[in-house]
């Protein structure tokens, strides 16, 4: 990287330790900051680290102090921060649901039009509802929503679920999603991004990729050789290299992680001998 790149990263709650592990993935080699202390840089790297709460980082970036930054995507919807999504980082996934008590008689979003709502998303919730004609009263809450319709405060909340399993403990039923979330790297709009800015997205998607995909190799017969080819995925083109044995080849392939449950019992079968699958670091392409 050619010029030093300040990024945001969330300091605490449910975004930080997965944003700490992928920044780490890359291999920048963050330095941990010292208690209470909101500023850190790499080990190998001309990167600024600035920590702050995830709601604070979109308009920290918005505002030009950090080049970029982590956050949750609801998070920029919210207050429709002006800027960029350079790439969605795939955890902190989460979607912004309307529920209601379980005795209550609404069962689709629209019984929710002229009722009161409890969110701690007023202006989200506000736009998603108007943009299905549904006007309702929002009552703007920052904690502990799902308490809102038994304290008498709202009929109905808006509010983000990951398992469901809040709802459900506090007797609440969807009423269907409204947004889904996950967490985000953004940068400044319009600004000429930086050469360092594009490594690092560049990086991080890598990451990303890595994760999502398996290196596998394994040994066939040559009079198997199609049979395999033919179980393995399209996408990319399998190396085939031939072994000191005659007539045996080990094959390299890269595939989807979550395919490979389902791929190795069918290349045993097809006669694929010594299958390994290997974790992917980085990958670029
Ligand atoms: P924090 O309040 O700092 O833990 O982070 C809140 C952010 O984490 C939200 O803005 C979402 O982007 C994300 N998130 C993921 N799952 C959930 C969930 N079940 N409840 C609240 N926030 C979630």
């Amino acid at each position: 990287m050619t010029q030093r790149l300040t990024m945001a990263l969330p300091s605490k709650g449910r975004l930080r330790e997965p944003s700490w592990a992928l920044l780490e993935a890359t291999g920048v080699e963050p330095l941990a900051p010292g208690e209470r202390v909101l500023q850190s840089t790499c080990r190998n790297a001309d990167i600024d680290l600035l920590f702050l709460r995830a709601d604070d980082v979109p308009e920290y970036v918005q505002d030009g102090v950090v080049d970029c930054g982590i956050t949750g995507l609801d998070l920029v919807q919210e207050h429709n921060f002006d800027v960029d999504v350079l790439l969605e980082l795939g955890y902190g996934r989460c979607s912004l649901q309307a529920a209601v008590s379980l005795e209550d008689t609404a069962t689709t979003l629209a019984d929710l039009n002229g009722r009161r709502i409890a969110t701690s998303h007023p202006n989200l919730t506000k736009r998603l509802l108007e943009a299905q004609g549904i006007t309702a009263s929002i009552v703007r809450i920052s904690g502990s929503v799902e308490i809102a319709p038994r304290l008498g405060l709202a009929d109905a909340i808006v509010d983000l679920v990951s398992t469901g399993s809040t709802l459900r403990t506090n007797g609440l039923r969807s009423l269907g999603v409204l947004f889904e979330s996950q967490a985000v790297l953004v940068g400044r709009r319009g600004a000429e991004a930086s050469e360092s800015r594009e490594v690092l997205t560049t990086l991080l998607g890598s990451v990303l990729r890595a994760r999502s995909s398996r290196y596998l190799l394994m040994n066939v017969r040559t009079s198997e050789l199609d049979a395999v080819l033919a179980v393995l995925p399209a996408a990319g083109s399998p190396t085939i290299v031939p072994l000191a044995t005659e007539g045996l080849v080990a094959i390299h392939a890269l595939v989807p992680a979550s395919d490979v449950w389902s791929l190795l019992p069918k290349l045993q079968a097809c006669g694929a001998t010594a299958i390994l699958t290997l974790p992917v670091e980085r990958l670029l392409s």
